[in-house]
């Protein structure tokens, strides 16, 4: 009984040993690659960490997080319901032109880091479903970008949050083709709010055949999801066409104040 437990103990010994040399590789290759290829914090710059995965632990720690998925009537709802009749709102965190967080999404929207931008959506996902205020949601639908746009780029930033908030959220369904881009709407950066509720006026089309196939499927609330929400001109507009066969409720990577 005594050989046998003490034989045990060895095999154990003998498994952790290996577990921890496998560990020691792992970092050590990690740290050899940091090395050769150093990683930059998106935000303040600074050379990150091994064991830091997309920023670093003080940009990290300091987060604007809006709290938007954890209460109703927050501001990106009130901010939405003055253009279009949504459920539900939330977005992941402040975007502002100082203090760099608006870095993560310029690197998504023009570096095509699609690993950093799941992480967003991923990070939003877990936080509503959690919250419990998105549990009816059954489909995702990124806003898509006009064709010609989309091949230019060869993705849209949209739907890499949404395939990241589809994962947080549980495995939700990630709908490309509901929504069509009928308009090349310029750049809306530089215009005021009033311009550019012109500029992607009646921008969107819904596609009917989808729709009917996603009804036949039993599917009736909808997530649209989008990079940003700044005057919430674009995702309402992209909101209206489907609000006479579904319910929709919405989900930004970044958030205006
Ligand atoms: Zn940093």
């Amino acid at each position: 009984m005594r050989l046998k437990n003490c034989q045990i103990r060895i095999r154990h010994g003998i498994k952790d040993l290996y577990i921890c040399y496998m560990k020691s590789i792992k970092y050590g290759t990690k740290a050899f690659m940091e090395l050769l290829f150093p990683r930059l914090c998106p935000v303040c710059g600074k050379c990150l960490e091994v064991e830091e995965q997309f920023l670093c632990g003080r940009c990290e720690e300091d987060f604007p997080y809006t709290w938007s998925w954890a209460f109703g009537e927050n501001p990106v709802e009130r901010r939405m319901w003055e253009r279009v009749g949504i459920v539900a709102a939330a977005s992941l965190f402040f975007y502002r032109k100082e203090g760099g967080y608006g870095e993560l999404v310029k690197k998504v929207k023009y570096g095509g880091d699609t690993a950093l931008g799941r992480w967003l959506g991923r990070e939003l996902g877990r936080r509503m479903d959690e919250s419990g205020r998105f549990v009816g949601i059954q489909a995702i639908v990124p806003v898509p970008l006009h064709p010609l746009r989309r091949w230019r780029r060869g993705y849209n930033q949209a739907e890499i949050i949404a395939q990241g908030i589809a994962e947080g959220l549980g495995g939700v369904k990630v709908e490309m083709h509901l929504l069509r881009r009928r308009k090349h709407t310029g750049t809306q950066t530089k215009l005021s709010a009033r311009e550019r509720s012109a500029n992607v006026k009646d921008a969107f089309a819904m596609n009917p055949r989808v729709a009917t196939r996603l009804s036949s499927e039993g599917v009736r609330h909808i997530l649209v999801v989008d990079d940003v929400l700044t005057s919430g001109a674009t995702l309402s507009e992209a909101v209206k066409p489907l609000l006479d066969s579904f319910t929709v409720s919405v989900a930004t990577a970044g958030f205006v104040e």
